[in-house]
């Protein structure tokens, strides 16, 4: 499932790749993925697109007028293609995007002059597939309140590499929650972004462990648990700028240190990474170093 790091790094791509282009094209080869009308996709041809950014597990596509929102859930992927790639199977939506005159001027610094960037006279497209259909793309046309579901307040607490989540409001915002952390940190609605995957490698940065109730930590665990998510999620952003471009329909999670690495050693102590599955989840975590 993309999570925070999976999803900013696509969205800074986008936004770097597409933002003054009009949209050239729009289709939907598997209309179930599509929360909108056959009009509504038609609509969004000759819009300019103006930002595309990450809201929690969610991408958001600014349009001139429109909005689109997309929730790839567990499987959903995007791809940056040249119309003549050769289209994967399960692509439930594409955009087509027309020239440009310059790229925006807020391109995150990491794109700049990157070679997969598509020219200004280039006509990319963008590739939405979910083999398993489970995640959803909002049509948002200005006058339609197309509720979409886990997006926005009160369900999304803030993201969390949001810089107004500060030590401070986050000791304030866990107090509300006493519960197990792995849970904790999957709650959107107490920071968003954080899913399975990154539940784990928190928790095992800050030598917690995933199944320990929040109201059992002391005030400098509470501390190391915000310091073990900013860092966590800021190096793998890091290492998915590298590892990721041109193909960001890949996941990539090999570098994760105890996340589906059930009894391989930990890379911390040695111990074996213990594995669990409890609702179709998988939780990994060391025995040896996290307490
Ligand atoms: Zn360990």
């Amino acid at each position: 499932m993309p999570e925070l790091p999976d999803l900013s790094v696509v969205a800074d791509a986008l936004h770097a790749a597409l933002v003054g282009r009009p949209v050239r094209m729009a289709e939907a080869p598997g209309p179930l993925a599509v929360r909108g009308t056959p009009a509504e996709l038609a609509a969004l041809v000759g819009q300019r697109v103006e930002s595309i950014r990450r809201r929690g597990k969610f991408l958001r596509i600014e349009l001139e007028l429109d909005e689109v929102a997309c929730n790839p859930m567990l499987t959903g992927r995007f791809q940056l293609a040249d119309p003549r790639d050769k289209k994967p199977t399960r692509t439930a939506v594409v955009l087509g995007f027309g020239p440009r005159s310059g790229g925006p001027p807020d391109a995150p610094a990491w794109t700049h002059g990157a070679a997969w960037l598509p020219t200004d006279d280039a006509e990319p497209e963008v590739r939405y597939r979910d083999p398993t259909q489970m995640g959803k793309v909002y049509l948002r046309p200005p006058g339609v309140d197309r509720h979409v579901p886990g997006l926005g307040e009160p369900d999304q607490g803030p993201d969390a590499d949001d810089p107004a989540l500060t030590l401070d409001v986050w000791r304030d915002r866990i107090r509300r929650h006493p519960g197990e952390l792995k849970n904790l940190l999957r709650n959107q609605s107490f920071v968003a972004g954080i899913g399975n995957a990154y539940s784990d490698e928190v928790l095992h940065a800050a030598g917690l462990l995933p199944f320990r109730k929040r109201s059992t930590l002391a005030a400098e665990e509470v501390d190391g648990l915000y310091v073990a998510m900013r860092s966590t999620l800021g190096a793998a952003i890091e290492i998915l700028r590298d590892r990721v471009p041109p193909t960001f329909e890949r996941q990539v999670r090999d570098f994760l240190a105890v996340h589906d690495k059930g009894g391989q050693p930990c890379p911390r102590c040695g111990t074996r990474i213990t594995e669990v599955r409890a609702g179709g989840f998988i939780t990994s975590y060391c025995r040896g170093c996290q307490r």
